[in-house]
């Protein structure tokens, strides 16, 4: 595609000006448009990993990555609709008020942001994301990231200037409107800390920066340090002995 390919409409989507016309999913860029004001540039695309999970019918909701709880919030999926009808701007319309990015079901994935270029990192976003959580689901384990850090998080919008739509909902056991919070999977036992309290008071220093540890539950040998919430740090040694001696048993 080239730029002489595009074209450009009104908001009720008349062509004033281009040889082309317009996307088939142009009704559900100009819903994006009257339901966000502030937003200048709609991205839309079918990146493969993110896709797959929008087939499998997974939210990308799970408190698992900082940067994304801090950026994007939670990845909702909006429910299937024949492409290029006007059933896909209905099925948006109900998440678009509280978040920047959603998985569309069967179909890929929709971002949105202040300009064209913000649009597109929050898809490359979704899609990294998307690559991620894969792998941790298939080596089988997700540590997720305690409400309390996640709530610390997001108080971190602010600081870096990031202007999200919505806020996390405060509490995952009441039935949530997604039009008005972001719903994310988050555990309410006090787990680690990844970073120091946005308010200011004194706090441990982030796990971190502790240096390098991985979290293995009961396998020999015995790791060098326990800490007191029962996660086990493992030197890069260690690790790799461990990784050697579970590929010795395979053989
Ligand atoms: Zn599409």
């Amino acid at each position: 595609m080239t730029p002489d390919m595009m074209c450009s409409t009104d908001l009720e989507g008349r062509k004033i000006q281009g040889d082309r016309d317009p996307s088939s999913e142009m009704l559900m860029h100009l819903e994006v448009y009257r339901q966000r004001p502030d937003v200048q540039a709609v991205v839309h695309a079918h990146p493969p990993i993110a896709t797959g999970f929008a087939v499998a019918g997974i939210p990308l909701d799970r408190a698992v990555l900082a940067e994304v709880l801090t950026t994007l919030g939670s990845i909702p999926i909006a429910e299937y609709a024949t492409p290029s009808t006007r059933e896909l701007p209905e099925a948006v319309r109900k998440y678009i008020k509280a978040h920047d990015g959603m998985l569309l079901a069967n179909h890929g994935a929709l971002t949105v942001g202040t300009d064209v270029y913000s649009a597109y990192y929050k898809m490359e976003t979704i899609e990294h994301f998307a690559k991620i959580s894969l792998v941790a689901r298939l080596l089988g384990r997700e540590n997720l990231i305690s409400r309390e850090e996640v709530m610390r998080l997001q108080g971190l919008r602010d600081s870096y200037g990031i202007k999200a739509p919505a806020p996390i909902c405060a509490d995952e056991d009441l039935p949530q409107d997604q039009a008005a919070c972001q719903v994310v999977q988050a555990p309410t036992s006090p787990g680690s800390r990844l970073v120091p309290d946005v308010l200011g008071q004194p706090s441990d220093p982030p796990a971190l920066a502790r240096g390098t540890w991985a979290s293995f539950g009961e396998i020999s040998p015995k790791p060098s340090a326990k800490a007191d919430d029962g996660e086990i740090r493992l030197t890069y040694r260690e690790l790799s002995a461990l990784i050697e001696e579970a590929i010795r048993s395979l053989r």
